[in-house]
C-alpha cells in the first residue's frame, strides 16, 4: 500500500531520494515468512520506515542530499539501521533532506527540493523535510530523522506530524553522517506521540559504538503512553511569546495549553532569559563543528573528487601563463596538484549553504577569533543549559511554538540565510541545552496550514514528555 502510494504521489511531492520497491517487497516477505514459520518476529515486524538520507545503510547509496557523497555506498549499517532492522522493520526508501542537514526547508538538497503534501507551493520545513512530507502524504507510516536546531521538530510541525528530538545521548549517532557533533541526534517521527513511542523504543539506548550515548536504562515508552500525569506543571516561555510570531500559532498554542489547564494541569509563565541568544550561540557553535567534520570530504579517501584530467589541464595552463609574465610571486602561490584537487572536489561537491557554513565555522575557529566567538558561544550554552535547569525546577513541562510562523513558500527565503536562521528561534536552545523536545499538531491557521505545538522536558524524561504529548491527542 505505501509502495502504491510512493508511485502515486512522491512525483509530485519528492520525499524520497531513493526507493528500492524491490528490496522492500523482499524484506517484507521474508518477515512474513519468519511468522508463518512460527519464528519470532521484532516489534517493527513489517512496519514500513522512511530513513533520512543522513544515517548509514550498508549496501544502500547514503547522499546526505550532497553531491559530494552522490555514489556513496556505506559498507556498514547505522546502529539505529541495525536496531530498525533487528525489531524486523520494512526500510522503504531513503528521504530527501537539506544538504549535510543544513537548513530549515529541504530546498538545500543537491538534487531537488521537497514539496509540502498541505500545499506543494510550500516548502515542507527541513532539514528532515522529506522523513515529514512523506508521513503527510501518507507513503510511509514512520520515518526517523535528525534534530541539531531543530530538523525534526520544524518539519513535523509545517507537515502536520509529530516528532520528537531525544534527549543529546538516548539514540546512538554511530553510522550518522555527523553535522555538529555536539548537538546532532536521531528521533522518531510519526503521526503521533504514540508512533514515536514506538519507535524510539526501538532505536533508543548505550551504543558502545559512540562515546557520546548514555549508559542508562531504556523506559518501555509505548507501554506507558496512555498511563495518566498527575499534577502537571507547564511553564510558558515569555520570550516565545515576543515580536515574530504569527497571531495565529499564537492563538492555537494559547488554546492548546486552554486543554491541558482543563484536564487539570497547572500553567505558569517562566523566563529562559538567554534564550534570546539561542540563534547566535548556535550559528556559532553548529558551523564551528560542521568546519570541522565536514574536512574529511577531501575528494580522495571518498566522496566526490573533480575530474582530473582538467583540473591537471588547467594547472598547467595557469603555470604556463604565469611563467611567460614570469611571475614569480604567482608561481609560489600556485597550489600544487594536491590542493588544487582537495579546493577543486570540494568548491564543486558542496553547495552553497554548505560552503557558507564551513567559512563561518573556520573563521569563528581561527586562531585570532576562537576566544572571541566560539569560546564565548560555549560560555552561553551553558548559560541556556542553566536557565533550563532553573525552569526545570519549577515546572514539568516548558511549552510553546514550534516555529514562528507556519509554512512559507518554495523560494521565499532562499535568497536570506538571515531569515532562514530565525526558523530556528525556538528549537535550537532544546539541543544547546541537550533536552527532549517534541513537536505535535495543535491546529490549524485560516488557510489550513499545519501548527506545531513544541513541548521540551528535563533530559532522559522522553517517557513522560510522550506521555504529556499523548494526552493532548
Ligand atoms: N535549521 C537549522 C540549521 O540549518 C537546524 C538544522 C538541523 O537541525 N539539522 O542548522
Amino acid at each position: 500500500t505505501y509502495l502504491d502510494q510512493i508511485k502515486q504521489q512522491d512525483a509530485r511531492i519528492q520525499a524520497f531520494l531513493h526507493v528500492d520497491r524491490e528490496a522492500a517487497l523482499k524484506s517484507a516477505k521474508a518477515i512474513d515468512d519468519k511468522r508463518a514459520a512460527g519464528k519470532e518476529v521484532g516489534k517493527l515486524a513489517g512496519l514500513p520506515v522512511a530513513i533520512k538520507d543522513v544515517l548509514c545503510t550498508q549496501g544502500v547509496r547514503t547522499t546526505c542530499a550532497s553531491k559530494m557523497l552522490e555514489n556513496f555506498v556505506p559498507p556498514y549499517d547505522a546502529t539505529v539501521i541495525t536496531k530498525l532492522k533487528q525489531a524486523d522493520a520494512v526500510l522503504i526508501g531513503k528521504t530527501n533532506m537539506d544538504e549535510f542537514a543544513m537548513g530549515g526547508s529541504t530546498e538545500n538538497s543537491a538534487f531537488h527540493p521537497t514539496r509540502n503534501p498541505w500545499d506543494t507551493a510550500l516548502v515542507p520545513g527541513g532539514s528532515s523535510g522529506g522523513a515529514a512530507a512523506c508521513l503527510a502524504a501518507g507513503m510511509a507510516p514512520l520515518s526517523i530523522g535528525t534534530d541539531t536546531g531543530g530538523s525534526i521538530r520544524q518539519p513535523a510541525a509545517f507537515c502536520g506530524v509529530s516528532g520528537l528530538k531525544p534527549t543529546y545521548g538516548r539514540v546512538s549517532r554511530y553510522g550518522l553522517v555527523a553535522f555538529a557533533s555536539s548537538l546532532d541526534q536521531v528521533g522518531p517521527m510519526g503521526h503521533t506521540a504514540e508512533d514515536c513511542a514506538i519507535l524510539l523504543d526501538v532505536i533508543a539506548g548505550h551504543d558502545a559504538k559512540d562515546s557520546t550515548s548514555a549508559n542508562l536504562a531504556v523506559p518501555k515508552y509505548a507501554n506507558s503512553i496512555a498511563q495518566p500525569l498527575a499534577g502537571l506543571k507547564l511553564g510558558i516561555v515569555k520570550e516565545h511569546f515576543g515580536t515574530g510570531l504569527n497571531s495565529e500559532i499564537a492563538a492555537a498554542v494559547q488554546a492548546a495549553v486552554q486543554v491541558y489547564e482543563s484536564l487539570g494541569a497547572k500553567v505558569k509563565e517562566i523566563s529562559l532569559p538567554h534564550s534570546k541568544y539561542g540563534i547566535a550561540t548556535y550559528y556559532i557553535i553548529a558551523p564551528s563543528e560542521a568546519s570541522s567534520n565536514l574536512a574529511r570530504y577531501d575528494g580522495v579517501h571518498y566522496g566526490y573528487r573533480c575530474e582530473e584530467k582538467t583540473m591537471l589541464a588547467e594547472l598547467a595552463a595557469e603555470k604556463a601563463s604565469l611563467e611567460s609574465k614570469n611571475d614569480k610571486e604567482g608561481l609560489r602561490k600556485l597550489d600544487n596538484s594536491l590542493i588544487r584537487l582537495y579546493r577543486k572536489s570540494r568548491s564543486e561537491g558542496f553547495g552553497p549553504e554548505v560552503k557558507r557554513r564551513i567559512m563561518l565555522g573556520t573563521y569563528t575557529l581561527s586562531a585570532g577569533y576562537y576566544d572571541a566567538y566560539y569560546v564565548k558561544a560555549l560560555k552561553v550554552r551553558r548559560l541556556i543549559r542553566g536557565d533550563y535547569d532553573a525552569a526545570f525546577k519549577d515546572v514539568d513541562f516548558i511549552v510553546g511554538p514550534t516555529t514562528p510562523s507556519p509554512a512559507f513558500k518554495l523560494g521565499e527565503k532562499t535568497d536570506d540565510p538571515l531569515a532562514m536562521y530565525l526558523e530556528d528561534l525556538y528549537t535550537v536552545t532544546t539541543n544547546l541545552a541537550g533536552v527532549p523536545g517534541m513537536s505535535i499538531p495543535c491546529g490549524f491557521t485560516t488557510s489550513g496550514l499545519p501548527i506545531g505545538l513544541q513541548m521540551q522536558s528535563q533530559p532522559f524524561d522522553e517517557e513522560r514528555l510522550l506521555r504529556a504529548a499523548h494526552i493532548y491527542q
